[in-house]
């Protein structure tokens, strides 16, 4: 069902205010974690006023260290939702688990399934059983035909609204990047599957300084969207802070991502 060879039509994504794929290209932002009601109307401000269109936050946080910080569960996805609501947006936010799938689904219109999971087959077909679209993002270790399998564990249930996102694969050079941003992945992607592809640089490089570039580069390739993270103060930000663009930085990189999506968009027809 994922595959280009049984499906030549583009796949595309209609959310209220979104739409992906099929030439349709969208803007996400938002903080990595939901921190506060408070702030992640802030961050949903931020996002809204550079021409985002879905709203991101994790409420469930996957994290390397059990003691680092796991996410306000409930509370999150709930401010999450009012924050999205207020500004008119969509809502995207992981489930990192089978039991909270129903849950989730109370409050998100995207859900996300995050690298670490890209093979938790329990947790595929949940979703798979839902009807709403899916982010699925690449393992950190996984190839192409790893994401395509895991695509199709989700299409198997009947839901075929599902997302493709790069998010960088594990690196040896990690001096200077968190992972190494696999950018002709967009491309053989659009080649094998129908899929909408959305590129994630901000997990790809790690690096604040280096997530516009690479945004860029995203879009130029002919990904369907880019999806980063924001955050108005990253040093006290409560994951992810060294990779998070603050507001002007975000309106920089919205600005030349659109430029380039309309170069794009002009090549396509
Ligand atoms: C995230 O989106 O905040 C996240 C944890 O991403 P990934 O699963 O790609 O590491
Ligand atoms: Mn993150």
């Amino acid at each position: 069902q994922s595959s280009r060879l049984f499906h030549p039509e583009d796949t595309v994504i209609n959310l209220a205010h979104t739409i992906i794929g099929g030439g349709h290209f969208s803007l996400s932002a938002g903080p990595c974690s939901v921190e506060s009601a408070e702030h992640v109307r802030k961050m949903a401000a931020v996002a809204k006023a550079g021409g985002a269109t879905l709203l991101r936050g994790g409420a469930f946080k996957p994290r390397t260290s059990p003691y680092s910080f796991q996410g306000l569960e409930e509370d999150g996805l709930k401010f999450l939702r009012a924050a999205a609501d207020e500004q008119g947006m969509d809502m995207i936010t992981e489930v990192m688990d089978e039991m909270h799938v129903d849950m989730v689904n109370e409050y998100t219109d995207v859900f996300q399934i995050g690298a670490r999971n890209m093979q938790n087959f329990s947790l595929l077909k949940a979703v798979g059983k839902m009807r709403k679209p899916v982010l699925l993002k690449r393992g950190m270790s996984g190839t192409i035909d790893d994401l395509m399998n895991a695509a199709e564990y989700i299409a198997a249930g009947g839901n075929t609204q599902i997302m493709l996102c790069e998010r960088g694969i594990r690196t040896f050079d990690n001096k200077y990047t968190r992972n190494t941003f696999d950018v002709g992945a967009v491309s053989v992607l659009h080649e094998l599957t129908h899929f909408p592809v959305i590129v994630d640089p901000s997990h790809a490089m790690g690096h604040t300084d280096l997530v516009t570039p690479m945004a860029v580069a995203g879009t130029a390739a002919g990904a369907d969207g880019v999806v980063v993270e924001i955050h108005d103060d990253p040093a006290h930000a409560f994951s992810d802070g060294a990779q998070a663009l603050k507001p002007d930085q975000f309106m920089e990189m919205a600005k030349r991502v659109q430029a380039v999506e309309a170069l794009v968009a002009g090549w396509r027809e």
